[in-house]
């Protein structure tokens, strides 16, 4: 599998050059003007083609780049499931009125096209709340209407979704199938589902699955077959969960293919998210070596996506396969269906590269490659699934030679294959999904955006003004464009220059090497800094893990009162040097200081998972935002510290400038022992403060190392030190210093408000940023994706052990989907994995410390109902288990509970505002989450609450620096939002200048610069 591994974020012009061209050049040269010229029939025959669902006419005319089609998308990924009328209703009047319908009324369009056009303008119209409409015949007509319309829209797009679904039942679809007239055509049926979330999930999806293979065998004459998704029949069919897929989804998978070849059907698996190929192909193996599968059966068959750079590989490797262990496979070749997601993922992650082209014209060439290495091997039987007319076409003339099928989705692609009407040997294979509305919504959406994007086939096709010798074009002739308008790689994103930190790809088999060997290393010391030296002291503390107690991760050297003493000399002797120290140089420093954390990811992450308890994912997430601290306030820095001349009268020069402040006291929590602690310094060391930094007790290890590095990136040893030991102990003495000039302190409440009370003695007024924490809810209406709530629910609550000030500690459901939410929710908590940090499969794992468990626990006791999945009775360390209580009002809740503790209370959605107001009275504001696809429930929930971070249908934790500016308001703290634009200005003075330019002889500039 290494050519796998390694092709993954291989350059595309390299790939390009090296592999697609030499391979498809001399077919493409001998063959192309017959492939030209079929490209061209189909092409035309497809124009000619009438067809007979006046649906799909409609879909080519609201496509997505117009709004109407984005509202009709909406309507269609949401009304089905809404259970109550009221939110339905919302929806209606939110979508509907927005639309420009009467643009696509014209006297050349389709009848049906102008109709459904017409009816949608006046509904807009009557369900429009704008004021001009608020009449009482208005209010009327309206409340005459909706039931009409509801049920109307309702049919509306149970027909649409009738275009892409084949069938409810697979009874009904197999008898739909045997009464398809035109032999040459047989069916994979596609039981409709996405990734299962919980056990009984998986457990329905297999049943299905099962009988699908059942019902088919009974009367297959045709050949049809079954396409399975591994993640609906497995909770976790993650890579790092390899392990658990082995011992639960693999039973599964062997279960499906014997019955499948008892049976007598053919089977394939789909291909899934880039993430899971190598785990799906880890299976397959296990399979083959397991010889499951008889030499006789030649229906076992795996989906390959030729938009992965990866898929020649795969290609090759199943070949070597089935070779060495004499056993054939099909092969159904795709593009891919999750390119928009596969983006988005490398960008968030900062991967080092897209695993998919970037350019549509790569994947087409991809397909044309892939196509080849099919055609070479003598073990795979190809199924070619596309409905691009130049892909057919090239296919069709080099499997001369060779058996092979087409293959189509239900419901798309007949005008395409039309001009094969008259051909014997013509076979194609229809992808045919079977379920009902309740499972089709994600795999609509699919082919909803499948159709309506520009750069579809398909789509372009149904333009009415597309040009077919365009259509036809080769996409070698594209192969200029690959650096036109190229997308930017994950970590060139931000426009303005700035470097996305380097993420890690944890999918990846180098990167589970590295990372999945990550051992208990040998205890480490960690001394307070003054000078850049390493100052021991007489007390010292042993640190243990809070994941094992029995495990000593290092020794931590406390200071005294003698070494803060000296610490404070030091920096004081050093301020004006680093105030004035150029800021290109500070900024460099920082530019430094984020390569060498990019550099030691691996130490890093292996201390600050044993002494912070963190996950390996939560560790570099952690090391991440601290790089992306540094380089973006490095380039503030560079912004904010120039010298602006200001406008005024002539004869005058007004400069505005800021400059550090002196002498800072950064205080950093255990949560994100490294992210807050650098950006927290970082900051204040940009602006020309000298900084002593004071790390909490429980991540002092970390803190040292991370400071290690900081002196290695060129800090002058003068401008920062470094205190470890107890805040109490520590902090009074440099609180009360005269030479302090800033506070920056991250944690709880209650000791902000000992810190501000300590303040308040000093003679001067001290500036104090505050972060503290949150009492964070999540909103979640019925219009939403349970599926998607719960997902981010478990993220945001659980994650870190819901250690992050912005965990999710409350979510408010509606009460119609109250039940099916919770139910979910407990099933979803079932399949995380709590654990020691180091192993790769943990998703969550101890708190920190004996204080934090007491407390978490004293909390729990009020609740004697609460839902908790069992722990390993192995654990030793603070574990608490992910836990769900069941409130019924938000006033029962009345502090943070800093843990894994989420709390769940329904509400009614008229009571949304009041609700909304009830959040505000809890008098915390850090994040807020809202799912819902009703703007108007959005604009409501956004105006009204008082909380630093919305996040809208997404999780609510992971602020990116500069992305989302992370800070509260009320009992969450005081702003400037770090990572924001704000947050530099505030450790520093103003100063304005003005120079009078005349006073030593007049306005010499004036009177030069003015003519007659
Ligand atoms: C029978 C059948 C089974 C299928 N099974 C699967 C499956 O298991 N897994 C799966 O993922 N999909 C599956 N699909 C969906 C399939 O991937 C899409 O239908 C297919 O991508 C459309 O390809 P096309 O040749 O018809 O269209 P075309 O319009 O020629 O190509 C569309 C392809 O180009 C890609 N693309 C768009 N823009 C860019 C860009 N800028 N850079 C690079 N690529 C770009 C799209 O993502 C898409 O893959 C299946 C389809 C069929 C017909």
């Amino acid at each position: 599998m290494e050519a796998i591994f390694n092709s993954k974020y291989i350059d595309q012009k390299i790939f390009l050059d090296q592999h697609i061209l030499p391979t498809i050049q001399p077919f493409h040269t001998q063959h192309a003007d017959l492939i030209q010229s079929l490209t061209t029939k189909i092409i035309l025959k497809a124009k000619e083609y009438k067809t007979k669902n006046p649906f799909e006419k409609l879909i080519h005319e609201y496509d997505l780049s117009s709004k109407e089609g984005v509202v009709l998308m909406c309507l269609a990924e949401a009304l089905l499931r809404i259970p109550d009328v009221t939110t339905m209703n919302q929806l209606i009047e939110d979508k509907i009125p927005t639309g420009q319908w009467k643009e696509h009324i014209n006297k050349q369009k389709d009848i049906f096209v102008n109709l459904s056009s017409i009816a949608f303008m006046f509904s807009g119209k009557i369900v429009d709340r704008s004021e001009e409409h608020e009449t009482i015949f208005h209010n009327l007509m309206k409340k005459m209407s909706e039931p009409m319309l509801r049920t109307a829209l309702k049919q509306g797009i149970n027909i649409l979704a009738k275009q892409f679904v084949f069938a409810e039942n697979i009874s009904a679809a197999n008898s739909q199938a045997s009464k398809h007239a035109d032999a040459r055509f047989n069916f994979s049926f596609d039981m409709l589902g996405e990734a299962a979330l919980t056990l009984p999930d998986a457990r329905r999806y297999f049943d299905n699955y099962q009988q699908a293979i059942l019902t088919t065998g009974q009367n297959n004459q045709r050949g049809n077959s079954i396409s399975i998704k591994l993640s609906a029949l497995y909770p976790r069919y993650e890579r790092n969960q390899l392990d658990r897929c082995l011992t639960h989804l693999l039973p599964s998978m062997v279960t499906l293919i014997e019955l499948a070849m008892k049976n007598n059907v053919d089977i394939c698996f789909d291909a899934e998210e880039a993430d899971r190929l190598t785990l799906s192909l880890m299976l397959i193996e296990e399979i083959f070596k397991r010889k499951i599968i008889t030499p006789t059966y030649r229906g076992f068959g795996i989906a390959v996506q030729a938009y992965q750079k990866r898929s020649g590989a795969v290609i090759q490797w199943l070949d070597q396969l089935c070779r060495q262990y004499d056993q054939p496979i099909n092969v159904r070749l795709v593009k891919g269906a999750y390119w928009d997601t596969e983006i988005k993922i490398a960008q968030e992650l900062g991967f080092e590269g897209y695993p998919v082209f970037t350019k549509k014209f790569l994947t087409d060439l991809n397909y044309l490659y892939c196509s080849h290495l099919l055609h070479e091997s003598s073990k795979i039987f190809p199924q070619f699934a596309t409905h691009n007319a130049f892909s057919i076409s090239y296919i069709h003339h080099l499997f001369q030679d060779k058996e092979f099928e087409f293959q189509k989705l239900h419901g798309m692609g007949d005008e395409i294959y039309s001009y094969f009407a008259s051909h014997d040997h013509f076979r194609c294979r229809v992808y045919a999904p079977v379920g009902g509305y309740n499972d089709l919504l994600p795999y609509l959406v699919r082919r909803l955006l499948e159709n309506g994007a520009n750069t579809s086939f398909i789509h372009q096709l149904k333009k009415e003004n597309s040009n077919v010798s365009e259509l036809a074009h080769s996409p070698l002739q594209k192969i200029d464009h690959i650096n036109q308008t190229p997308l930017p790689s994950p970590r060139a994103i931000f426009p303005d220059g700035r470097l996305n930190s380097l993420g890690v790809d944890l999918s990846e088999e180098s990167n589970i090497q590295i990372f999945g060997a990550l051992t208990k290393s040998a205890p480490s010391n960690a001394f307070n800094i003054v000078e850049g030296q390493d100052i021991p002291s007489s007390t010292v503390i042993d640190l243990c893990s809070p994941s094992n107690l029995t495990q000593v991760v290092g020794k931590v050297h406390y200071a005294d009162q003698a070494i803060t003493t000296s610490a404070l000399e030091k920096l004081v002797m050093y301020s004006s040097t680093w105030q004035n120290y150029p800021v290109d140089q500070r900024c460099r420093i920082l530019n430094n200081f984020a390569d060498l954390l990019e550099q030691n990811y691996e130490p890093l992450v292996a201390l600050c998972a044993q002494e912070a308890g963190k996950t390996i994912k939560d560790c570099l997430a952690d090391i991440r935002e601290a790089i992306d601290f540094c380089r973006y306030y490095s380039q503030q820095a560079e912004r904010l510290f120039q010298i602006n001349s200001l406008p005024g009268p002539t004869g005058e020069i007004n400069e505005y400038t800021l400059k550090g402040k002196g002498l800072s006291l950064v205080i950093s929590p255990w949560n994100f022992p490294i992210a807050i602690f650098v950006g927290q310094l970082v900051a204040n060391l940009v602006c020309g403060n000298v900084t002593i930094a004071k790390p909490a007790e429980q991540s002092s290890l970390t803190a040292y190392q991370v400071f290690r590095l900081l002196l290695k990136a060129g800090l002058p040893a003068n401008a920062a030190s470094l205190l470890l030991g107890r805040g109490e102990e520590v902090c009074p003495f440099i609180l009360a210093h005269p030479s302090l000039e800033n506070v920056v302190f991250t944690g709880s409440l209650e000791t902000a408000k000992i810190i501000q009370r300590n303040l308040a003695q000093h003679p001067k007024v001290i500036n104090l940023i505050a972060e503290t924490g949150g009492l964070n809810c999540l909103i979640a209406d019925s219009s939403a994706l349970t599926e998607q709530v719960v997902r981010d629910v478990v993220q945001s609550s659980f994650n870190s052990a819901g250690q992050r000030c912005s965990a999710c500690r409350i979510l408010l459901i509606e009460e119609n989907v109250y039940a099916k939410t919770l139910d979910m929710l407990k099933g979803a908590m079932d399949c995380l994995v709590v654990g020691h940090p180091l192993e790769l499969k943990t998703d969550m794992s101890a708190v920190i410390d004996q204080e934090a468990f007491d407390t978490i626990q004293s909390h729990l006791q009020q609740y004697p109902q609460r839902y908790q999945p069992l722990l390993p009775s192995s654990l030793q360390g603070y574990y608490i288990p992910p836990t769900l209580i069941e409130i019924s009002s938000l006033e029962q809740m009345t502090r943070e509970v800093f843990g894994p503790v989420l709390h769940i209370c329904p509400y009614q959605s008229h009571n949304l505002k009041s609700l909304c107001e009830g959040i505000n009275q809890l008098g915390f504001g850090l994040t807020l989450g809202i799912h819902s696809r009703i703007d108007s429930v959005i604009n409501t929930v956004t105006k009204t609450c008082k909380v630093g971070n919305i996040y809208i249908n997404r999780n609510i934790v992971g602020a990116v620096v500069g992305v989302q500016p992370f800070g509260g308001q009320g009992f969450s703290g005081t702003g400037p939002k770090a990572g924001g634009p704000e947050y530099l200005s505030r450790l520093c003075h103003e100063y304005s200048v003005s120079n009078n330019t005349t006073a030593m002889g007049g306005n010499a500039t004036l009177l030069t610069s003015i003519t007659d």
